[in-house]
């Protein structure tokens, strides 16, 4: 295929400064389907990270002060500008992480909707006059307020969907950032930069600072960081939190899940199969926090679950990301594969039934690919049961009592997403209200689409929402006021 994998030249931009190195030295970028070293990548030390610090909290004062009318036309540009450059950006999606082309154009389109949804937010902050007594000599009033340098930490499956979850309702509210995406994804958030210059966002309001976990603790650690927003692992959570309370600094924590999908007798099977083989498994090869990745499936129809499944996998081709006929592309590193595989090996010793799949494919041995993997017979309460395997490894559970399933559902101490399939209206009522997730999605209803509502998690896949008008809020606090008169 005549493709262009060439990539751009990366900096760290602080305030009106773009540095082709960083104090804290050079990573060498590989793309995942070929193994290949396609360049280095500034990493940011913490005097990097102080500078860019300073020039967001620089530039906040003048960021605050414009009539949010005009945040929000700036932030509509950008929206428009991306959807100009879409091809642009997800080519770079796909050498940042290996993700297929498909996938990319889609999570770009994502990204421009939640802009465009967030720049109409900008001038629609508005508070709340709490009591106007009768004498009239005394007004009482609340006023969201932006928080002034909000510290922005992406993980490396969608970095660009969590900009738009992230860095565009921060701005929108009316504070600056310094965002680290992961240097294992640097080459869309380069050209992003660009386009966020070309909108008409002044220098200083948008400060990126590449680099690995030292990069981010020193953001999150930095005096001047007023709140954290951070999209990772439950492991990399606990460590922030710790660094948040020593200074008692509030965080948004997206995390990892283990979801459910609940299929009970009556569901739409050829939706139902369709939608979670492909989002467990196509989907950035599994490596998507809200994937369905544990199917609970009623007594009746698992049998015939298991033929569906097993045979559209069968047509699951690992291969080239920018090859349109792939739907399995390889996962972030090698040794992103190699946790993978071990884990496929220890779940087969747990005695869960393999499926399909389970290793990496002969064909490609340089690229870091993992066959789409499917396990029945998952012992709920094994690792697999109640792990997250972020890789395309889908497993299987029978029940037989609504009360079974709902037990299953919730036995791990994820709840990100849920999903359920039944045609009985009542029993969706029921189970909406049983799960212990973030949010529940239903029939084949999906939770990435939504800007308009509220996305998180509950236990450890973490706290704050973002999307809708929650999602503004965490950008701002509020002030209270009293104005006593004569
Ligand atoms: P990770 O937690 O290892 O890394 C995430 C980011 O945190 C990276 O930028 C990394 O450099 C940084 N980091 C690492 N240590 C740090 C520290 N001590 N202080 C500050 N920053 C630090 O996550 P990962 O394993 O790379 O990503 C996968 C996880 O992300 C999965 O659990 C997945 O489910 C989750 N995720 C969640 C969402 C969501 O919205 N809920 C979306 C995507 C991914």
């Amino acid at each position: 295929m005549d493709v262009d994998l060439t990539v751009p030249v990366v900096h760290l931009h602080i305030g009106d400064e773009v540095r082709a190195n960083g104090s804290g030295g050079a990573y060498q970028h590989v793309y995942p389907a070929t193994g290949e070293v396609q360049g280095p990548v500034p990493l940011a030390g913490p005097d990097d990270v102080d500078a860019a610090v300073r020039a967001a909290h620089a530039a906040y004062p003048q960021w605050r002060a414009w009539r949010p009318a005009e945040r929000a036309r700036v932030l509509r540009r950008l929206a428009e500008l991306m959807e100009r450059d879409t091809a642009e950006l997800a080519r770079l999606s796909v050498l940042d992480n290996g993700m297929t082309a498909g996938i990319s154009g889609s999570l770009v389109g994502i990204m421009a909707s939640w802009t465009s949804y967030y720049a109409g937010w900008a001038d629609k902050v508005e508070g709340r006059v709490t009591s106007f007594p009768a004498n009239q000599r005394e007004l009482a009033y609340s006023m969201p307020e932006p928080y002034g340098v909000v510290g922005i930490i992406l993980t490396w499956n969608g970095p660009l969907v969590s900009v738009g979850m992230k860095l565009i309702p921060a701005l929108a509210a009316g504070n600056t950032v310094v965002m680290k995406p992961s240097e294992l994804t640097p080459y869309a958030t380069e050209h992003l930069m660009a386009l966020i210059r070309e909108a008409g966002i002044p220098e200083g309001v948008v400060n990126l600072v590449l680099g690995g976990p030292a990069t981010g603790d020193a953001l999150v650690r930095h005096p001047l960081v007023e709140k954290v927003s951070f999209t990772g692992g439950p492991a990399t959570a606990r460590k922030i939190l710790a660094a948040c309370a020593e200074s008692l600094k509030p965080a948004v924590l997206e995390l990892g899940g283990k979801s459910a999908n609940v299929l009970f007798g009556d569901a739409d099977l050829d939706t139902a199969v369709a939608v979670n083989a492909f989002s467990v498994l196509g989907t950035l090869a599994g490596q998507g926090c809200a994937i369905p990745s544990r199917m609970v499936v009623h007594a009746d129809i698992y049998d015939e679950v298991v033929e569906r499944i097993v045979a559209m996998v069968a047509g699951m081709r690992c291969g080239d990301p920018f090859d349109p006929a792939t739907v399995i592309s390889p996962v972030v590193t090698r040794e992103a594969q190699q946790r993978i595989l071990a884990m496929i090996e220890r779940a087969q010793n747990d005695g869960a039934k393999l499926l399909a799949g389970g290793r990496a494919p002969d064909h490609l041995p340089n690229g870091f690919f993992v066959e789409p993997t499917v396990f029945g017979e998952v012992d709920p309460g094994s690792e697999l049961g109640q792990i997250e395997v972020f890789g395309p490894v889908l497993s299987l559970m029978r029940f037989e009592t609504e009360e079974q399933a709902i037990a299953m559902a919730n036995s791990t101490a994820y709840g990100l997403a849920s999903y359920v399939y039944t045609q009985d209206i009542n029993r969706v009522t029921r189970m909406v209200s049983a799960l212990k997730a973030g949010g529940v999605y239903v029939n084949g209803a999906s939770p990435v689409v939504g800007c308009e509502l509220a996305f998180g998690g509950v236990g450890i896949s973490g706290f704050g929402r973002e999307g809708g008008e929650e999602g503004l809020f965490e950008f701002l606090r509020t002030k209270a006021v009293g104005v006593s008169g004569d």
